[in-house]
């Protein structure tokens, strides 16, 4: 008789919940949340500032609130080192020499020196060789450094792979560690990267102004990924035809290929660049905030499935339109803010889950995923018991929920798991429509992945050629990484409560479900898996 009718009413909360979205969020507490958090005095949280610090505190306030228990190395808190590298552009210098002629490179209209890959003052003369996207992929049998005398040289790539290279395989040779392991092996000893300009983010123009902002790296040389570069340069699209004059070939020719992700070819270029880069050092600490709500079985208590975000931003930088504080409001505050939701909605009402949730809060994802790097080397709880890692990061509320994003949606059941969770709400789960974004190793899930654990990153997304694929191109262009993605931008407060339902409950199942995640058999992030 009781099981008779507790089936009754499961089928009449599936039936509620298939025929329209009902959720136990109503968007206000999270979007108080990200108010708090992206307020002018927090300054934007740059890794490292007293503003990120109360940003951090806060949070530890909300998950202490919801009866969680500290799982840092240090109560809530687990401390990373870092050192800060900044270009002294006032003493640095790029000239492209081309037929002895010397063409003095401006930092803020055509190249500028990449402090995210510079770490060391260097003086360097080399000649330029084209290496097209610069990608060597054993899997698919290619290799666009054989045949090419790298040895000395600098490596001029587009940012961008062939068509028939998965997105995700794609994604992680984009990577620096993997792309400089490759470069590195064959001799080269330094990068010029120019942004494909059919896939670019944000204007060169934006990209110019933020080039200034400090970069990082965990202190520990455990994690140095570019040992041996000497010199990283990002070179504008638009002023790329000076790198291949007198080559045979022409920018706008390479450009045209890769913006349909053909096959380029490969040449020495008849340039060589002569720089002087000046690089300014700081240690610099931070922590990334971790919480657990133990699970209540006796054995699926002792593995957890972690819901994560990264709650740093840029900082305070170049004005524009007047403003400095970068708030990152979108990015990432409003995923904070969704982990905050979660503990507290827990404690409201509790569940009977079988096996632990971690709450992690990353810092330093803005400079590189290093929070979640440092995480995933030295996790607070044993690796093995990770079961999966939910992230969200910049799930971009600004229209309703019809369309969901999913990030690893083919590679894994925990993949799979949400797409029907997204599909029972009435919301259409995508796969990515846009590798050459690169969005699979542009958050802090990409960490897990890499030491084998299932994860997805989900957003609110839209359908191709729609109004609101319009609005969300704006919205790149004009608030992504700029100080306008701040709490005075629209946002849909209805829609960040059906992503916070949807995150609920494949938190949920994934924390009841009988088995771990697994990744599929053909899923190239498998590898990691032991
Ligand atoms: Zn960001």
């Amino acid at each position: 008789m009781r099981k008779f009718l507790s089936t009754i009413v499961f089928l009449a909360c599936l039936t509620t919940l298939s025929a329209q979205q009902t959720s136990r969020f109503d968007g206000n507490s999270w979007w108080a949340r990200v108010k708090f958090l992206a307020d002018d005095s927090l300054e934007g949280r740059d890794t490292g500032s007293d503003g990120l610090q109360k940003a951090e505190a806060y949070a530890v306030d909300r998950l202490q609130e919801a009866g969680l228990q500290p799982a840092g190395t240090k109560g809530f808190y687990q401390s990373v080192r870092f050192t800060q590298y900044r270009v002294d552009e006032s003493k640095s210098s790029l000239s492209l020499i081309s037929k002895g002629e010397y063409h003095h490179l401006s930092f803020s209209d055509e190249a500028f020196i990449s402090s995210r890959a510079t770490h060391v003052s260097a003086g360097v003369n080399a000649p330029l060789v084209f290496i097209g996207y610069g990608l060597q992929i054993p899997e698919k049998n290619l290799n666009e450094l054989g045949g090419l005398d790298l040895s000395g040289k600098i490596a001029v790539y587009i940012a961008g792979s062939p068509a028939d290279v998965p997105n995700s395989l794609a994604a992680h040779y984009q990577s620096i560690g993997q792309r400089w392991k490759a470069l590195h092996e064959a001799g080269a000893i330094g990068i010029i990267g120019i942004p494909n300009p059919a896939s670019m983010d944000i204007p060169w123009s934006r990209m110019s102004v933020l080039r200034n902002m400090p970069s990082m790296d965990l202190a520990d040389p455990e994690f140095n990924e570019t040992q041996g570069l000497d010199l990283a340069v990002t070179f504008n699209p638009a002023a790329a035809e000076l790198l291949f004059a007198g080559s045979g070939h022409t920018f706008a020719e390479i450009a045209a290929l890769a913006k349909d992700r053909k096959p380029l070819p490969h040449f020495p270029l008849d340039t060589s660049l002569e720089a002087a880069a000046a690089i300014i050092v700081k240690p610099v600490t931070s922590s990334n905030v971790i919480a657990k709500l133990p699970g209540t079985d006796p054995t699926l208590k002792d593995e957890f499935v972690v819901l994560s975000a990264h709650i740093d931003h840029i900082g305070v930088g170049e004005p524009i339109n007047g403003d400095k504080i970068y708030n990152g409001a979108m990015d990432n505050a409003a995923g904070t803010a969704v982990v905050l939701d979660m503990a507290a909605d827990l404690k409201a009402h509790p569940e009977s889950l079988k096996r632990s949730v971690l709450f992690v809060i990353f810092t330093a994802e803005e400079k590189g995923l290093l929070g979640s790097k440092y995480f995933n080397a030295h996790p607070s709880v044993p690796q093995k018991s990770i079961v999966a890692d939910l992230n969200i990061d910049m799930f971009l509320p600004i229209v309703p929920l019809k369309v969901l994003r999913i990030q690893g949606i083919a590679d894994s059941d925990l993949g799979e798991r949400a797409a029907s969770i997204a599909q029972s709400a009435g919301v259409k789960p995508v796969a990515d429509p846009e590798p050459l974004r690169n969005l699979f190793i542009r958050s802090d899930q990409y960490y897990f992945i890499r030491h084998g654990i299932p994860s997805v990153i989900m957003d609110v997304f839209y359908a191709p050629n729609s109004p609101e694929q319009k609005l969300f191109k704006d919205w790149l262009t004009n608030r992504y990484h700029a100080p306008s993605d701040d709490v005075n931008q629209p946002v849909d407060l209805h829609s960040a409560a059906q992503y916070e339902e949807i995150v609920r409950r494949l938190l949920l199942d994934t924390a009841n479900a009988a088995a771990r995640p697994q990744w599929k058999p053909d899923s190239f992030f498998r590898r990691y898996a032991q």
